[in-house]
Formats: C-alpha cells, sequence, structure tokens
C-alpha cells in the first residue's frame, strides 16, 4: 500500500513502556501517574454507571459537564464559555487536537509547530495532507524565539500550535508570549491550537496564561484541556476544547463523524468533581510541586543535571557527565542496564539539536516508585 504517514511507526511511550516491562525497570518515560485516582472520582463513575447513565452522551458532552467547565473557567481565567456553543468534551485532548486541525486546516496549507513537540500534532496535520512547518524553541531554556515563528510564517499558513506548560520541558509561556502571540495572528486568517493540558500543573507560584484569558487570543483558538492529566486517569481518554462558535461548529463536525460522543458515565463524574471538588485541581500544583522537589532533591545525589521545571510532570535531566551516547542510545541502556525508563528528547524533533544529551523523567509517581529509580541512579 502506499502508505500515507510513511514517518510513523510505534510512539516512544510505547517502546519505553514495552522495554520496562522486558526489561523489569522503574518506569519513569510513558507520563502517566502510578497513584490511585480521587477516590469521589471513582465513587462518582460507579454511581453513575448504576444510575444508568450508560448510552450515548450528546454529541457535544452533556449539558451539566459543559456548564462545569465553563463554570470552572471563568473562575480561573475570568473568562466564562458559552457551554452549549463553545465547549465540546472529546475523547482526551488527543481526539481535539486532531479535530481541531481537521476542522479548519485544508490540503497544501501550513502549520507552525514549534520542536520540541508532543508526537500527536504532526500526523494529525499530516493526514490532513498539509505540511508542518517546524520552528526550534531554544535548546536550553525551551522559551519560543517569535521572530522566526514570524519568518516562518507564510501566506499558507493556516494554524499556530503552542503548548504550556509544556511537553518534554515544563517550560511556560509568559504574558509576554501572548502578546507576542496576539500580534503575530492580528490581521491573519491563522488559527491558534493551545494544548494545555497541563493546565492546573504549574509551580512556585507562577500563573498560567490560558489563551481564553486573552479575548484577541480566544477569539481565533482553540483550547485543549485533558481529565486525563488533571484526575491522575490517563486511560479515561476524556477532555474537552473551547472555540468560540464557529470554530466550535466546524470542530464539532469532525467530533460527530469521528466518535460522534465520548464515555458517558465519566462526564457525570468529571461534572461533579468540577463543581463539588474544585480544590482537587487548585491543589494540583502543590501536590506536584512537593514531588518536583522531592525527586531533584534526590537527583542532586546522582550524576544526572536537572533543568529547571516550571510546570507539568516531567524532570529533564542532562547526563552528559554519565554518557556519551545519543539520546535514543541512552534511554535503552538506562533501560536495560541500569533499570530506569526515561524518553529521549530527539522523537519530539523534526531535527534534533546534535549534541543535546537529555533525557525526560516522569515524576508522577508515588514516593516508593522514585526512591527505587534514585537509587539505581545512584548507580550510574
Ligand atoms: N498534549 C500533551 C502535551 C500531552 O502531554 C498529552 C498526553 N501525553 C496529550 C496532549 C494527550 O492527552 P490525552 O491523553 O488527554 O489525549
Ligand atoms: N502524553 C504521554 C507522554 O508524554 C504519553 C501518551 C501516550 O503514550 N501516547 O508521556
Amino acid at each position: 500500500i502506499r502508505t500515507k504517514l510513511p514517518k510513523v511507526g510505534t510512539t516512544i511511550f510505547t517502546v519505553m513502556s514495552q522495554l520496562a516491562a522486558e526489561h523489569g525497570a522503574v518506569n519513569l518515560g510513558q507520563g502517566f501517574p502510578d497513584f490511585d485516582v480521587p477516590p469521589r472520582l471513582v465513587d462518582a463513575l460507579t454511581q453513575a454507571m448504576r444510575a444508568g447513565h450508560n448510552q450515548y452522551a450528546p454529541m457535544t458532552g452533556i449539558p451539566a459537564l459543559r456548564q462545569a467547565i465553563a463554570e470552572k473557567t471563568e473562575r480561573v481565567y475570568g473568562h466564562r464559555p458559552d457551554a452549549d456553543a463553545e465547549i465540546t468534551v472529546t475523547s482526551g485532548a488527543t481526539e481535539a487536537i486532531f479535530n481541531a486541525i481537521h476542522a479548519v486546516v485544508r490540503a497544501g496549507e501550513e502549520v507552525v509547530v514549534l520542536d520540541p513537540a508532543y508526537d500527536c500534532y504532526e500526523p494529525a496535520i499530516e493526514l490532513a495532507g498539509a505540511v508542518p512547518v517546524h520552528v526550534p524553541l531554544d535548546p536550553v531554556t525551551f522559551a519560543p524565539d517569535w521572530q522566526r515563528v514570524r519568518d516562518a510564517i507564510t501566506p499558507q499558513t493556516r494554524m499556530l500550535i503552542v503548548n504550556s506548560p509544556h511537553n518534554p520541558s515544563g517550560a511556560m509561556l509568559g504574558a509576554g508570549d501572548m502578546q507576542a502571540i496576539a500580534d503575530i495572528l492580528r490581521d491573519t486568517g491563522i488559527f491558534l491550537l493551545s494544548d494545555e493540558v497541563y493546565e492546573h500543573i504549574v509551580f512556585d507560584g507562577a500563573r498560567h496564561e490560558s489563551a481564553l484569558r486573552y479575548p484577541e487570543l480566544r477569539e481565533r483558538a482553540f483550547v485543549v484541556s485533558s481529565f486525563g492529566k488533571t484526575y491522575h486517569c490517563t486511560g479515561w481518554k476524556l477532555g474537552y476544547c473551547i472555540a468560540p462558535p464557529a470554530l466550535s461548529a466546524e470542530f464539532r463536525k469532525v467530533h460527530q463523524y469521528n466518535v460522534f460522543c465520548t464515555f458517558a458515565p465519566a462526564q457525570h463524574a468529571f461534572a461533579e468533581m468540577l463543581r463539588e471538588a474544585p480544590e482537587h485541581y487548585e491543589q494540583l500544583g502543590a501536590f506536584y510541586q512537593a514531588k518536583r522537589d522531592a525527586f531533584a532533591a534526590q537527583l542532586a545525589t546522582t550524576r544526572l543535571r536537572c533543568l529547571p521545571v516550571p510546570g507539568g510532570y516531567f524532570q529533564l535531566v542532562d547526563y552528559s557527565a554519565v554518557s556519551d551516547l545519543d539520546d535514543a542510545a541512552f534511554c535503552r541502556w538506562l533501560t536495560i542496564e541500569k533499570g530506569v525508563a526515561a524518553i529521549p528528547l530527539s522523537p519530539f524533533y523534526a531535527q534534533p539539536p546534535s549534541g543535546q544529551r537529555l533525557a525526560r523523567l516522569c515524576f508522577a509517581k508515588n514516593d516508593a516508585t522514585l526512591a527505587a529509580a534514585i537509587e539505581r541512579l545512584q548507580r550510574l
């Protein structure tokens, strides 16, 4: 067959999780928590199933959940999206990202992606027949160079994708970045896809600069979030997209014939959690900050050097004091020989910077898991 996605193989997350399982390694690779979801969420889910909420949900998501998302968004970002016209519940952020791209990007058009970038953007762009245009972030700070973004824009550009807090680096966009994006997109037909799945995992008193805070941005933005990240349930695959009515209408055309609707019982459960237990997302930053700090303090006893982590649940480490291997080879070696699985950064790039010696470790783990990993990393 003439494959439509010739460059796509198995994701690095699956590859490293399998390798970790094969070799009995502590898995700090693929990003998922190894601790339980909040008990109240499990109760709410089972209750929803027992109450009979087991058939198709409305295509856009159940009204109670869209209302709860609207209220939360107003509470956190000072802007209340219209629950009926602007919020669509999706099968994870992944489906939302796919829909947003397919809703507005035509064959032959260009989408600007900032590298390193999460892996699901590029295949969705290519399946749309469009062209990903890669602009590198700073190799040390992972900050965008907005002049380079400006230079990458052509009459064919239809979308810019940003991700804050950023996977894999944890870097966050600041208010100045949001202003720069507004300046670049003003008077163009370019849409913004803002991947904000780690919106509540921000540290040191920083403020998450959602595109929803900025009127000029939100009028052209698809803002994507994931309940998997916020409620420790990546396996439930539920998320949502907030976009203005005209964009949501196009988004929903794709959603309607992609999955039609998403897992109904969990929608009831998340509606309850957002409404009745806002402390969960309010305290998520502090919860993960304690993990980040404990993990970094322990990593200081190894030969790995920690990079700053402003947000998200990944710690980047520079391993150049340990090894000269390239990152893919190092992560395989670390998994097989040293018993700790990590994710190399090169798969997140169209063109990895040469000589970069960084690996990504997920700290969304129980203390015991992190301690077991540290004991092994101390032997490097
Ligand atoms: N975007 C980013 C930056 C992510 O890290 C992830 C999850 N790894 C996703 C999107 C996908 O989220 P979901 O599991 O809700 O589809
Ligand atoms: N988002 C997760 C990560 O970055 C992986 C999700 C997946 O396995 N596709 O590790």
